[in-house]
């Protein structure tokens, strides 16, 4: 009997690839099939590389032939968001403005996996330049969810948690400036990492807001989440941000939690997260895993970190304001589109306002307005002056809390997904999703979204552990531990039983 291998985890991937019961050009077909078949309905991908991939995993293959030593994940596939800029390949942010924009060179965390030997099956989709919780602003239309095709897969890494939700892919990079790695996990029942700002070098990554952007890996169990991390994670010199130290022990730390024990771990639950706004379907959930953390033996107390109440007020001026001075860059003579003004005299500023009128969508020039404005002079210290000091009240709360606590939970997102059109033209419902996990951008401190059952319709939840900078492995290991009690639970239903997707259900996009 054949197996399905889009099923297996990227570890179980790995193993059987390592004693050679399976091909890495078999596993990589069997991911490009499984697209071929699902992707008109759910729209993961902008673009699928099938030549490149197949020749990579042939690489692979030829060299574990030989014999040579390879990394723990060679010959797995993985998908790539498409802010990541990859040498030869479009990267467009999901922006007309990038349409034809083919980088000369790989992002850091693209070199990694490539050098790991992870044939790269094609790159996601996303809201353009990131900015948004649902795909809906990607210029290229939605994702849609694999666990129900009218809902929201997240965002603005929707394209990256989708494609791993419907087994088109083990593994994918992400990148979470507010949430965007982890609000998609919660919504579509995967794991979503965001590192310590620094662990990951940012290089290649085209940037938001540059001192919260952080890219991180998805996918379908804390274990493969931890190997990818180990993959991408470590010291760069191209990026001035990158921490200068050792990668986190990620999978001995995912491991350790597997095995599960909890005894001694000190858990603070995060009072400001989990009152209004947050759903009962999310919260009756998020009892549930507190009580697992419990009976694994950890002590459990609620701690209050006050400034979170202003924290996305903070970031909706913080952020806004470096991505107006980054995408400063999309002149219309460096990068992409160049578009002509109609009528009127062809000068360097009309060519340019023409371009960026064109170009950018509408949620990206609300922030570009936003932000301008929020730096302009008089405005400066009473918009985002005002923010960087929540900032700083953000934390002192986490410092405070670290005296008490190894790490902090709360649920990820306050819903489950929402249905695709429902928000897209309501900026601030847009924004409550991410309510939760916009503080670990604030302060430059790890988080992990991981899985914790259904809610009453149906649909993923996904619990957020937070740890302080630095401590990676903390959240690995408390996720991997809740996750090994809930999965059981819930008997296999996290993983296995997001519908089936075949093509005769690929409605309209
Ligand atoms: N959804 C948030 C926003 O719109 C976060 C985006 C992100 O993390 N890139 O800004």
């Amino acid at each position: 009997m054949s197996q399905d291998l889009t099923r297996l985890t990227a570890a179980e991937m790995a193993s059987q690839l390592a004693a050679k019961q399976i091909s890495a050009v078999e596993l990589t077909q069997a991911h490009l099939q499984r697209i071929d078949h699902v992707d008109d309905a759910v729209h993961a991908f902008l673009q699928v590389g099938a030549d490149s991939a197949l020749a990579q995993a042939r690489q692979v293959d030829e060299a574990r032939a030989r014999g040579e030593a390879l990394g723990r994940l060679a010959g797995v596939p993985i998908a790539v968001k498409d802010l990541l800029a990859t040498r030869g390949v479009a990267t467009t942010c999901g922006s007309r403005i990038l349409e034809n924009w083919v980088p000369v060179y790989d992002a850091t965390a693209v070199r990694r996996v490539r050098e790991a030997g992870m044939p790269i099956l094609g790159k996601t989709n996303m809201d353009e330049f990131a900015m948004g919780s649902s795909t809906e602003h990607s210029a290229f239309g939605p994702t849609h969810n694999p666990w129900d095709l009218d809902r929201i897969p997240g965002g603005s890494g929707g394209g990256s948690a989708a494609a791993v939700a419907a087994f088109e892919a083990p593994l994918a990079l992400g990148s979470d400036t507010g949430g965007s790695i982890r609000q998609p996990a919660a919504v579509t029942g995967t794991v979503g990492v965001k590192p310590t700002y620094g662990a990951v070098s940012r290089y290649g990554l085209v940037a938001m807001a540059s001192s919260l952007d952080q890219i991180g890996p998805c996918s379908r169990t804390v274990l493969d989440a931890a190997l990818l991390h180990e993959v991408i994670g470590g010291h760069d010199p191209f990026d001035s941000t990158s921490l200068d130290e050792p990668v986190a022990h990620a999978v001995d730390q995912a491991r350790q939690g597997m095995a599960g024990d909890l005894h001694g771990v000190r858990i603070g639950i995060i009072g400001e997260l989990r009152g209004d706004g947050f759903d009962r379907g999310v919260l009756d959930r998020y009892a549930e895993a507190l009580g697992v953390l419990e009976d694994l033996g950890a002590e459990v107390q609620t701690v209050s970190c006050p400034s979170f109440g202003f924290t996305l007020a903070a970031y909706y001026l913080i952020m806004p304001s470096e991505a107006s001075s980054n995408l400063a860059r999309f002149d219309a003579m460096r990068y992409g589109l160049r578009q002509a003004p109609e009528g009127g005299p062809v000068t360097v500023e009309t060519v340019m306002a023409a371009t960026r009128e064109a170009g950018f969508g509408p949620e990206v020039k609300r922030r570009v307005i936003l932000g301008t404005y929020a730096l302009s002079a008089g405005y400066y210290d009473a918009y985002y002056g005002s923010a960087q000091k929540v900032r700083t009240l953000v934390q002192e709360d986490l410092a405070a809390a670290w005296e008490k606590v190894d790490v902090l939970v709360s649920p990820t997102c306050p819903t489950t997904a929402f249905r695709l059109g429902e928000r897209v033209d309501d900026p601030l419902a847009m924004y409550l999703s991410d309510t939760a996990t916009i503080p670990a951008n604030l302060a430059g401190i790890p988080g992990i979204s991981v899985p914790i059952g259904l809610a009453g319709d149906g649909l993923p939840v996904g619990l957020q552990v937070l740890a302080p900078a630095r401590a990676d492995g903390w959240v690995y290991r408390v996720a991997g531990a809740v996750e090994a009690v809930l999965t059981d639970r819930w008997g296999g239903a996290l993983l296995e039983q997001a519908p089936d997707l075949g093509k005769q259900q690929g409605g309209e996009r």
